[in-house]
């Protein structure tokens, strides 16, 4: 597969402040890559660029192995959905998604047709003639997307395109715009804060903080081998514990946590002896027993606090011994049981996990 769109070092700065900086970003043909995080982290301002409507302070940005940076946003060919759906409040449904097509110039019978296919394929047959005043939310969104597609686009750029939906029509939507993505076999380049959106969409995501990408990777590998503590923070939950670096060997390095506690985590580069950082293991990689028989890895000892049920899964927060209650929070427990385990709050446990299961940060 060739690359669709690349930027070099692209730069977007207000004032002195830099928006986005020095992004290389590498698309895929027929790819699925989302852009995943926090407001403010410069998604849009990356997104306008690259459709156009946002000028570049520096760098560059390539279709197809063309420079398009200095080209305007109408000519270059890209579809683009909005989160607040931006369409025509007096045009029909049907005008509203040939309105590409007549700025292109095409004839009425030609427009008729492909606007015809799309309504199939996003299933609003039957609304042409109304205007978005009189469809619902989800139906709107499926506008704006026939709109971005009808004029098949090699690329298709989406910003939190979902986020004005309920949670049960913004997953129905989600496996709908997947299924169309993997039908038309357009590139897409996808928005989004919410990172279970991100996991359940993408081929591959990039994390952005403060303008800069912090890890690229498959869904599966931000979650289980995050870059670093902030990926492991914003992507998925886990539990930070204080721990200093005492011996580093060729694959594994030796941590102490607080208490002394000893543990070995796999190596990561920049680990040196005395090295301060934190423990990462993610709630549902800690085994919690009551009766103290924790045989393997390292062991921690706490209390119980509180306990949630969550319907598909039971969330029990500990306090460690090495705790006190003004002290870093809770350490999380998380298993997704058929039933509730039986947890009585104050009872005194021991929490482990697997060695290769954790991650060390600085
Ligand atoms: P996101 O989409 O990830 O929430 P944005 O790209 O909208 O982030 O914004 C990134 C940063 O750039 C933020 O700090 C924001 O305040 C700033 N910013 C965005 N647009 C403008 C603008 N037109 N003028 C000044 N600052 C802006
Ligand atoms: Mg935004």
């Amino acid at each position: 597969m060739g690359t669709k769109l690349f930027t070099k070092d692209l730069s977007k700065f207000y004032d002195t402040v830099a928006a986005v900086s020095r992004i290389n970003l590498d698309i895929k043909e027929g790819e699925f890559l989302t852009l995943l995080g926090p407001s403010g982290s410069g998604k849009t301002t990356l997104l306008t660029m690259i459709a156009g409507f946002t000028r570049a302070n520096r760098g560059k940005i390539f279709m197809d192995g063309t420079d398009i940076t200095s080209l305007p946003a109408h000519r270059r060919d890209i579809g683009m959905v909005f989160q607040n759906y931006a369409l025509f409040p007096h045009m029909s449904v049907f005008d509203n998604i040939a309105y590409p097509l007549k700025l292109r110039n095409l004839s009425a019978a030609k427009r008729h047709l492909l606007v015809q296919e799309v309504i199939e394929m996003v299933r609003l047959n039957g609304l042409e003639k109304r205007i978005p005043a009189e469809i619902s939310g989800g139906q709107k969104q499926r506008v704006a997307l026939a709109r971005a597609i009808v004029f098949k686009p090699p690329i298709l750029l989406m910003d939190e395109p979902l986020s004005a939906l309920d949670k049960k029509l913004r997953e129905h939507m989600q496996l709908e715009l997947k299924s169309i993505q993997e039908r038309t076999g357009v590139t897409v380049l996808y928005v989004t804060h919410d990172q279970e959106e991100a996991l359940t969409m993408s081929s591959r995501i990039a994390v952005m903080d403060r303008g800069k990408i912090q890890q690229v990777g498959t869904p599966a590998e931000v979650y289980h081998t995050p870059a670093n503590r902030f990926v492991a923070d914003f992507i998925g939950e886990t539990n930070f514990l204080p721990a200093r670096v005492e011996n580093v060997f060729d694959a594994t390095a030796n941590l102490r946590l607080a208490g002394q506690v000893p543990c070995t985590v796999p190596k990561t580069p920049g680990m040196t002896p005395g090295t301060q950082g934190v423990l990462s293991v993610r709630p549902e990689n800690l085994f919690f027993s009551q009766d103290g028989n924790e045989s393997t890895g390292p062991v921690l000892t706490g209390k119980i606090q509180d306990s949630l049920f969550l319907g598909d899964a039971f969330k029990c927060f500990i306090r460690l011994s090495q705790q006190d209650e003004t002290g870093p929070p809770p350490v999380v427990v998380m298993k997704r049981f058929g039933r509730m385990p039986q947890v009585t709050p104050k009872t005194r446990v021991t929490i482990g996990w697997n060695p290769s299961d954790a991650q060390f940060f600085i």
